[in-house]
């Protein structure tokens, strides 16, 4: 009879809805099929050692001395941090051997990071209870306030919430969810477009600044509460408003896309994936060349109904939706025309909808 125990919480795409989260609207992610595995068992010091089987690497600390950590700046600040935050809340963080495996690629915008601060957090919890909108929330703190990114709720919400069958439509403000059922026939293919640009971090933060500027010039609390009406007779910087106009145009896209959803219209969906993907281009100058050539071939595929950039920005995947039967020759066709685009080989990922995080039982 071994110690040892598996968590597991998934990566996520985010169907539409972007950088709309810490602007308090609504975003509609799904959870992914691809997941990170944290194999934990009991260490015979008083360490909790880290390892990674991506990076080859271990990193140890005492958990004593868990309360007093920095970031270093490194991908253990992704556990460590959310160890912290336990700390806050007042758990004791057992000595333990933490192993963890994934299959979400790393930095290509399908939140590898939330999926680690999730599983991370049960493997330090051991099956000690905390509320699941709690543990959502204790990841974004240990993603925002330790690793240093200021992010939305969506990526921890969605890996500890998600649900086969269906995206996930979250109210970022209430913290409510719901379920939204895709049409029959539909796939939703991720397009890695295994490029990432560095400016990533740098101009994330600049946007989450330039929202606020936004609300404060429009005097709302935050951009859930703005309209378009409103937003013309209000003076702020060009950045301002163009950062705002996506905002609060890509919440109501997210509520259309909702309705076309339930209606089974998948043509109106893939118009609302393009009409975001320009918004996101143009108004919230968040794309680039790679992945503006993605989206504007997938649109020509047939079966290919609309496609946009995923994920927070400057690189990373497209999320496309095609007609099920299209498939193979869509994944071919896009693989070739970015080989022959940029000399890199895209990964093609079919998104299957997949519940939120949770122990593996072994029945052994
Ligand atoms: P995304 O969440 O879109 O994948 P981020 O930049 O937010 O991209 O998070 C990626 C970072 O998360 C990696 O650079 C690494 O520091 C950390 N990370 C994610 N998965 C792992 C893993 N399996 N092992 C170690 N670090 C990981
Ligand atoms: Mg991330």
């Amino acid at each position: 009879m071994s110690d040892a125990r598996t968590f597991r919480a998934p990566g996520r795409v985010n169907l539409i809805g972007e950088h709309t989260d810490y602007n308090l609207g609504f975003v509609l992610p799904i959870a992914l099929n691809l997941d990170t595995r944290i194999r934990t068992s009991p260490s015979l010091d008083s360490f909790l050692h880290v390892h990674s089987a991506a990076h080859g690497e271990t990193c140890s600390v005492p958990v004593a001395g868990i309360d007093s950590l920095t970031p270093q700046g490194h991908w253990s600040d992704y556990i460590f941090g959310v160890a912290f935050q336990l700390r806050a809340l007042g758990f004791d963080i057992p000595a333990l051997n933490l192993h963890v495996e994934s299959t979400v690629p790393e930095g290509a915008g399908l939140s590898s990071s939330a999926a680690l601060e999730v599983a991370s957090a049960l493997a330090l919890l051991q099956g000690r209870q905390l509320d699941r909108l709690e543990l959502a929330r204790l990841c974004q703190r240990a993603e925002s306030y330790f690793v240093g990114m200021p992010c939305g709720i969506m990526d921890q919400y969605v890996s500890v919430f998600g649900r086969e069958h269906a995206a996930t439509k979250i109210d970022c403000r209430s913290l409510e969810s719901e379920a939204v059922p895709l049409p029959d026939g539909l796939a939703i293919i991720a397009v890695n477009s295994m490029v990432k640009h560095s400016l990533g971090q740098s101009a994330y933060r600049e946007r989450v600044a330039e929202c606020a500027e936004a609300a404060k010039a429009l005097g709302v609390a935050s951009l859930r509460e703005a309209t378009l009406e409103r937003l013309a007779g209000v003076p702020m910087s060009r950045a301002a408003r163009l950062r705002a106009r996506h905002v609060i145009s890509e919440n109501l896209r997210v509520e259309h896309f909702v309705e076309a959803a339930r209606a089974g219209d998948v043509s109106r969906m893939g118009q609302l994936f393009l009409n975001s993907h320009d918004s996101m281009r143009y108004d919230y100058e968040i794309s680039c060349a790679e992945i503006d050539f993605l989206v504007e071939a997938a649109a020509r595929l047939p079966g290919c109904h609309g496609a946009r950039m995923t994920g927070g920005g400057f690189g990373g995947c497209t999320v496309n939706l095609v007609a099920e039967q299209s498939v193979p020759a869509f994944a071919e066709a896009i693989k070739d025309a970015y080989m022959a685009y940029s000399g890199r080989c895209p990964a093609v990922i079919p998104c299957v909808p997949a519940p939120g995080a949770c122990e593996i039982r072994q029945n052994t």
